[in-house]
């Protein structure tokens, strides 16, 4: 069934120590509304994550990982690796990934299988570039990616899938997508699940957005009927703002 979800991506930032502090802050902080909190920290620190959250009902996801299942990989980390400290729940796909580390669609078919088959849950991120929309190609930018990562799957396996729309012109440049572009692309994404899986299937998905959601904007656009919630960054590093937004909803 489709959840609000707020995930905090904190990509590398907080060695242990300040993971120490930003969880000990998160555990002071009250939740009022229905959503699913997440936090992506590091692997360094995500057995110490695990551990401090265990009686909370923050869950503690990875940020990446290897598309192999162990091997002569240096310096990868494999789903197992991550199940093995408590990790039930790992974003592949991110535009850092694509970009800096050049993760390709084909790629990320292989981790969003391996993800699966090893009874993870995938927070799978895409979203189109700026000249892309500039010159009005987004959505066929979104849907292939989309197609190409994902649609060999078969239908059940999005049971296990949430969606993260992040334009990669939003993302830690403090520019926002409107609530309408939002719900525009998050619409089309689910009208191009439907095209493949009908409705029940692509119903179902949670469909979150990333890219400079604060406390300020977060509100407005968790009200779109098609935004499940947010993978927040920067805001997600204070504990104060992170919940600001969780209780957006
Ligand atoms: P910002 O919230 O810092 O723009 O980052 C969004 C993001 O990339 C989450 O994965």
């Amino acid at each position: 069934m489709r959840k609000n979800i707020v995930a905090g991506n904190w990509k590398m930032n907080n060695d242990l120590p300040q993971t120490e502090v930003l969880i000990s802050n998160l555990k002071k902080q009250t939740q009022t509304s229905n959503a699913e909190v997440m936090i992506a920290p590091t692997f360094t620190n995500l057995w110490h994550a695990f551990e401090a959250l265990r009686q909370s009902n923050i869950e503690v996801i990875a940020q990446n990982m290897h598309f192999a299942e162990h091997g002569a990989y240096t310096g990868e980390v494999s789903a197992s690796m991550l199940q093995s400290v408590g990790v039930q729940t790992v974003i592949l796909g991110h535009s850092e990934r694509r970009a800096y580390f050049n993760e390709t669609d084909e790629l990320l078919a292989k981790k969003v299988d391996q993800a699966l088959k090893s009874n993870l849950r995938v927070i799978f991120c895409f979203g189109e570039e700026l000249a892309d929309r500039k010159s009005n190609k987004h959505e066929a930018v979104v849907a292939s990616q989309i197609q190409n990562a994902l649609f060999h799957l078969e239908a059940s396996a999005f049971k296990n899938i949430v969606l993260a729309y992040e334009p990669v012109w939003a993302i830690g440049t403090g520019e926002t997508a409107s609530p309408e572009q939002a719900q525009d692309m998050h619409a089309f994404i689910r009208r191009t699940l439907e095209s493949k899986y009908g409705h029940i299937a692509s119903n179902n998905v949670s469909i979150l957005y990333g890219g400079s959601v604060k406390p300020g904007n977060a509100k407005e656009i968790f009200s779109k009927p098609d935004v499940d919630g947010g993978l927040i960054g920067g805001a997600a590093l204070k504990a104060e703002d992170f919940y600001a937004i969780v209780n957006a909803f």
